[in-house]
């Protein structure tokens, strides 16, 4: 790295934002650091602005500021809170910042850091299911590069750049398959929520690995990819690969199929934006074929995995679909993760959530938070009649 990067980390304390901090603390020199920011854990926060010598650290609860000023008193860190202080530091100006919040709770921090007209890494894959076509129109007007953290988009990223998608006839997403990937629709119904988050491959947050397991991550990557890459909804498939070896794959029409491959370690895509358009050595597991042996592949199930089945009509369908989508998920993945619904609820809710509530295509983030929000509603409603 020639030049020092300014940096910021939205999420900072979470499973990716972690990963990011990493990489930089291992290239101090490489890097200075505008804006980290946090939900609530003011201790993670403070603690990881005091190592890599943050300008600021916001707390998106402002009912934490007071703990947060006193947590980094004397480190030169300047404290803030609140949801404007989140947006302020998205907007900030870096030259590379990590969109690594989970849920629609960071589409307009997002929004704010793609507005920047910088280098945006884009982690928070839920802002993207919400309002793709508002973010990447956002990314064109201001000059932005979106560069896909995700580690199956960043694999098609590194094999397919997106120019002459004429060239391009198939995408091919890879999923691990989860930790259910064999069990049978009974044994799903009683599956805990420790069980649920116990991902085979990848460590993550909750909410992530829930998804794992119920294959509506993958869903909601096949919406990630439709906005990402200039190809039709058709084009994009899904491949279970118990592996997690191969990332993604890219079909061209000579039938050249070129992937990307590499160990399990989120550290390996999120080094591929950071140093973008460079590359930049990590201390991540080498993959090391003649131990790993035998890479498998299967077509994914969608009478147990309904999830995938929804997130792909709600793609077809597009226009506001996804967005609902994607709110009643995160209801019914936290109401899961609380112990209040059983593991194939969380489908069912989404399923009957994009039933009963069908609003008009959003033209504004304001529109797609105002769906966000009837969409939690619906989808709340129903847990409580499913819980009675
Ligand atoms: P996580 O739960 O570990 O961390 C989430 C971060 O967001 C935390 O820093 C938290 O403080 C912050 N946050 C949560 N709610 C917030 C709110 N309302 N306002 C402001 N900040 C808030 O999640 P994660 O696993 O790091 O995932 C982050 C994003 O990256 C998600 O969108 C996920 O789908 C995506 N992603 C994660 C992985 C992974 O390996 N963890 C891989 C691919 C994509
Ligand atoms: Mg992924």
């Amino acid at each position: 790295m020639t030049q020092r990067r300014s940096v910021s980390i939205l999420g900072a304390t979470g499973s990716v934002g972690r990963s990011t901090l990493d990489l930089i603390e291992r290239n101090r020199d490489g890097y200075e650091i505008r804006a980290l920011t946090a939900h609530r854990d003011v201790a993670g926060l403070a603690e990881a602005a005091r190592r890599v010598d943050a300008e600021r650290a916001v707390i998106g609860d402002p009912a934490l500021l007071t703990r947060l000023r006193a947590a980094l008193a004397g480190s030169g860190t300047e404290a803030a809170a609140g949801e404007e202080a989140v947006l302020e530091a998205a907007g900030a100006g870096a030259d590379w910042t990590m969109a690594a919040i989970v849920g629609t709770a960071g589409l307009r921090p997002t929004m704010a850091a793609i507005r920047g007209g910088r280098t945006v890494a884009l982690a928070n894959k839920e802002a993207l299911v919400s309002a793709g076509h508002l973010m990447i129109e956002a990314a064109r007007a201001s000059g932005a590069s979106l560069l896909p953290v995700d580690s199956e988009h960043n694999a098609i990223f590194q094999c397919f750049d997106g120019s002459r998608p004429d060239a391009v006839r198939r995408i091919i997403l890879t999923a691990s398959g989860g930790p259910f990937r064999e069990n049978s629709l009974e044994q799903m119904r009683a599956a805990t929520p420790g069980e649920a988050i116990a991902h085979p491959n990848w460590s993550m947050g909750a909410k992530i690995s829930v998804d794992c397991a119920t294959l509506m991550n993958k869903g909601l990557e096949l919406i990630e990819a439709f906005h990402l890459f200039p190809l039709p909804a058709d084009a994009f498939d899904v491949v279970i690969h118990p592996q997690s070896v191969v990332h993604s794959l890219v079909e061209y029409v000579d039938g050249s199929v070129l992937a990307q491959l590499g160990s399990p370690d989120m550290r390996i895509p999120i080094a591929h934006t950071l140093a973008w358009p460079e590359r930049m050595a990590t201390p991540c597991e080498r993959l090391d074929l003649v131990r790993t042996r035998a890479l498998s592949f299967e077509a994914p199930d969608l009478d147990r995995f309904p999830a995938l089945g929804l997130a792909r009509q709600a793609l077809n369908d597009g226009g506001a679909r996804p967005a609902v989508l994607n709110a009643a998920n995160e209801i019914a993945v936290g109401a899961f993760l609380a112990g209040r619904i059983g593991f194939l609820d969380i489908a069912s809710i989404a399923a009957e959530t994009l039933q009963c509530y069908a609003p008009a295509a959003p033209a504004s983030v304001e529109e797609v938070l105002e769906i966000d929000r009837a969409a939690r509603d619906a989808a709340e409603a129903i847990v409580k009649r499913v819980t009675r």
